[in-house]
């Protein structure tokens, strides 16, 4: 039988922390806490499984739940000694959703649960608190009547606001006990005037409401939307955390916080996070007061003038700075903690690993490999490559001049320019458009998601380093600035007000994510450094990988920056993109419209030059690392006059009149050209393009070799062909050239001649093809294209729609179709191998910088990825995890 319900409490648990997948992540490492003898407030966790049963039986609960919660509460009535619903002594608790990778306020809790106007009375008299007894009445009404109920939040906002207008009050802290009596009358008549009925009382009824809100909020819009962008599977399910209530908000030795066992942002192996005195649940994180810091080193540093939990309550501090060693010690990674001070006393309500920034996330492994907490191979793992990403961008130019209108919390590095936006759909819309967008909130929530998304970076004018807007953006790898409390927003006007400057929105500002600075215009930036942390994980990862990392660059600059950050050689240099210079593409026109082979070979032999120092560049650049060169590819249209200006000049040049280029242009039309005239089609048509090309790339070799440079060994590679014979024909043409080549340089050539693997019939014939063939590339980018029929521009208006139905798992054009389109490279590989076994294998798609799909490759043994030089460093790292079988 299905065990369904899992107990924690007392200093033991029926879960344990690899327990994640059936108890979600918050509810195993609850257990995990209790297990550790930790103070833990007992509780019992609903498994996944049972939503995953919930959704699959029509939204109906499995048989033997409702007992095995019955059994579960008896337990935890009797480890606090007070009963669920008891009108003397009231246990009440918390319901918390909890999945498998953490979705931060994606799920909502209910507090205080259990509470009715019978059971307040009772929590007043036992407390000696009336006012603590209403305030969490309150509170509990306005959570569950806005999270299970459905009646929106604003409701209970407006009513809190007038009672406190009416009583002359501004903080919450200066209400009565009265003051809150008469907010949960009116809260509770609102309740009733919305739905019809009045605010459930039977504390079993409220339990039951709340639980299947969590599980009903797993399918809601805003758990949807942040699935898709996480790739988390929708089958996963959330667990349901019932535990027994502590109190943070009982009075000034009562307090609740949120803590890291090292910074987030830094890294730094300290101590640091934030509490709020006599507070509850949530109100650290949502910006509703400001929280104080939790040491006096952070006290001192950022200039807060409240006072520290170290100073406030230092033996409850001693003691969490223990769990937080404890802890640490146990996960032996970095803790995010969640606790609550009952009077005087400390409980543990969370922990989990910490979500930090790239940079964090490098010094973290790094450091804790040094002091022998955890194996080089463990740093290696420990950190995400894709948020590498954030560490290869651009900071802010010191020396470049600034105009500070704002200051805030450094909550995510980085820098990042653009024009302010004040809703999350404006940030989406223009992003969509192209544009760089900030998005300027007073403070963010779970809906803003997308529009955090499209935006290069956040400012927020309240909440601390642990707001939500804080929390995501670090996820994300955005730039943040937070709790700027000196802007003022107007979101009526679309304004924003700081440091005497008022900016409309469409305004530029830039952001300091790592100081905190807000700025007027665009800052100039600085290239990002690589020493230290970063060049040390990296020699660990070099020293762990098999397949080697190249780069798909054509012009010096990127084939410096790949260098930089360490590419291996280039996997793919596209040559037409050497021929859209303003002096270069008259010619290329020329060539392309001219309807003899005389008429070509006149306009190619104004290219030839041009294409010859194109590859010395290159070749200096590389000294001697391996250079593929695919021959000329694109559909010719890429290259085609339009307009009637254009068309005259290159009548011009080429000697002809306008209505015979009109002419030819016809003639070159296409319906579908992505699959016409190209690749190595042209090559067959028109051999001297081809001849032109390798004759630039063997003289370059020469060239750079002759002055006692690094030997060149060039990789030509013909693109897009279908079968062997294309290739032979080809190659034969190539290896003429060279022969000519060396007879009038007087020079010996090394090279090799190899293929794209693009197109899924030169997949399947790839045995065949290896005859001739020294290497194959695979293109998946048009392999993908070819093998789904979809075109990568037309995709987009419904691959969504495709993902979101499940249909598709991802776009397979930003991680390889492993099934299908990787059955394709696993066989070409197969076969191409069984005909040459030393052929040279590689990747030279988007997927190549994608590390699922560097797995993949691993997995089939190819010789290397070739990726953009912005992803060399992600694919380094990928490509380590892969070879420790991640
Ligand atoms: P999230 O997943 O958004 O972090 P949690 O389930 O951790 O949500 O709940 C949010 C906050 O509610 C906690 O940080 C804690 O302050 C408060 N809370 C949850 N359960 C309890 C409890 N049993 N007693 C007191 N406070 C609680
Ligand atoms: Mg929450
Ligand atoms: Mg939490």
């Amino acid at each position: 039988m299905t065990k369904w319900v899992y107990g924690f409490g007392g200093g033991s648990a029926e879960g344990r922390s690899d327990m994640r997948e059936l108890l979600g992540g918050k509810g195993a490492n609850l257990a995990e806490m209790c297990n550790l003898g930790l103070p833990v407030p007992p509780g019992f966790t609903i498994t996944t499984e049972v939503c995953t049963a919930f959704y699959d039986n029509d939204r109906a609960y499995p048989d033997g739940l409702n007992a095995e919660v019955e059994t579960a509460l008896a337990a935890v009535e009797k480890l606090v000694g007070r009963s669920f619903g008891d009108a003397k002594d009231p246990l009440l608790v918390s319901v918390r959703s909890g999945a498998r990778a953490s979705m931060p306020g994606m799920m909502d809790t209910v507090l205080n649960l259990g509470l009715n106007d019978e059971t307040v009375e009772a929590l007043a008299s036992v407390s000696g608190d009336r006012r603590f007894a209403y305030d969490s009445y309150r509170r509990f009404i306005q959570m569950y009547g806005d999270v299970v109920l459905g009646v929106d939040h604003y409701h209970f906002e407006d009513i809190l606001e007038t009672v406190k207008e009416d009583k002359g009050v501004t903080l919450d802290t200066d209400m009565s006990a009265d003051d809150w009596a008469e907010v949960v009358e009116a809260f509770k008549k609102k309740v009733q005037s919305e739905l019809g009925q009045p605010f459930p009382q039977d504390p079993r009824e409220q339990l039951w409401g709340a639980i299947g809100a969590v599980f009903g909020s797993w399918m809601n819009a805003r758990a949807n939307t942040y699935r898709r962008l996480h790739n988390i599977p929708a089958s996963w399910g959330t667990a349901v955390n019932v535990q027994a209530m502590v109190f943070g908000n009982m009075g000034n030795d009562c307090a609740t916080g949120v803590c890291f066992s090292r910074n987030p942002s830094t890294g730094e192996d300290r101590f640091y996070g934030e509490y709020l005195i006599n507070a509850q649940g949530e109100d650290v994180v949502a910006g509703i007061r400001t929280p104080a810091p939790l040491t006096e080193i952070e006290k001192q540093e950022s200039g807060s003038d409240l006072i520290s939990m170290e100073a406030a309550m230092p033996r409850v501090f001693k003691e969490l700075c223990d769990i937080r060693e404890k802890l640490e010690s146990h996960y032996r990674d970095m803790q995010d903690m969640e606790f609550t001070v009952e009077s005087g006393k400390l409980y543990m309500l969370q922990t989990r690993a910490g979500k930090r920034t790239a940079k964090a996330a490098l010094r973290i492994a790094v450091e804790m490999c040094r002091d022998g907490v955890i194996s080089q191979k463990d740093a290696i793992m420990r950190v995400n490559p894709a948020q590498l990403d954030q560490l290869l961008h651009p900071t802010l130019d010191p020396e470049a001049d600034r105009k500070v209108v704002g200051m805030g919390l450094p909550a995510s590095p980085g820098a990042a320019s653009g024009q302010i936006v004040f809703s999350a759909e404006v940030a989406e819309e223009w992003a969509g458009k192209g544009r760089k967008v900030i998005l300027v909130r007073i403070e963010t929530s779970p809906e803003d998601i997308a529009g955090m998304h499209a935006a290069q970076g956040i400012l927020t004018s309240r909440g601390g380093m642990t707001s939500h807007a804080a929390v995501v953006a670090r996820g994300m790898g955005t730039p943040c600035v937070c709790g700027a409390g000196a802007v003022k927003i107007d979101y009526a006007n679309k304004t924003m007000m700081s440091g005497g400057v008022t900016l409309k929105e469409g305004d530029v500002i830039t952001l300091d994510g790592a100081t905190g600075e807000v700025m007027l215009g665009e800052v100039a930036t600085l290239k990002p450094d690589l020493s230290g942390d970063f060049s040390q994980l990296m020699e660990w990862a070099d020293v762990l990988r098999r397949l080697k990392i190249r780069t798909n660059a054509e012009t010096p600059e990127e084939a410096e920056t790949a260098r930089g950050f360490g590419a291996e050689g280039i996997g793919l240099c596209r040559t037409e993109h050497m021929f859209f210079d303003p002096e270069r593409i008259i010619s290329m026109r020329e060539m392309i419209l001219a309807e003899t082979e005389q008429g070509r070979r006149s306009a190619l032999a104004k290219l030839l030059p041009y294409q010859r120092q194109d590859f010395i560049d290159l070749f200096r650049i590389m000294k001697g690392l391996p250079v593929t060169i695919r021959l000329l590819d694109p559909p010719l249209h890429e290259f085609l006059p339009h307009g009637d200006a254009e068309i005259a000049e290159v009548a011009k040049a080429a000697g002809v009149s306008e209505a015979i280029v009109k002419r030819r242009l016809l003639d070159l039309a296409e319906a579908n050209p992505m699959l016409g005239h190209r690749g190595c089609r042209l090559g067959i048509s028109y051999p001297e393009i081809y001849e032109m090309q390798a004759r630039a790339i063997f003289e370059a070799a020469i060239e750079v070799t002759k002055d006692g440079g690094d030997p060149v060994i060039p990789e030509i590679m013909i693109p897009l062909i279908v079968g062997k014979k294309e290739l032979e024909i080809l190659k034969a043409a190539i290896i003429k050239v060279a022969a000519e080549v060396e007879d009038e340089k007087g020079a010996k050539l090394k090279y090799l001649v190899g293929t794209m693997i693009e197109l899924p019939r030169a997949a399947l014939r790839a045995g065949e093809i290896a005859e001739e063939a020294e290497f194959f590339s695979f293109g998946t980018n048009d392999l993908t294209q070819t093998t789904f029929g979809l075109s990568r521009d037309d995709a987009a208006r419904f691959l969504d729609t495709y993902i979101a139905k499940d249909i598709f798992a991802g776009d397979p054009f930003v991680s390889l179709d492993q099934d299908g389109v990787g059955e394709l490279v696993s066989l070409a590989a197969e076969r191409g191998r069984a005909t040459r076994s030393d052929i040279k294998l590689g990747i030279c798609g988007e997927h190549g910088g994608d590390p699922a799909s560097i797995a993949f490759c691993e997995a089939q043994g190819l010789d290397y990825v070739s990726c953009s030089p912005y992803r060399v460093p992600i694919a380094r790292l990928a490509a380590a995890q892969a070879a420790l079988g991640k």
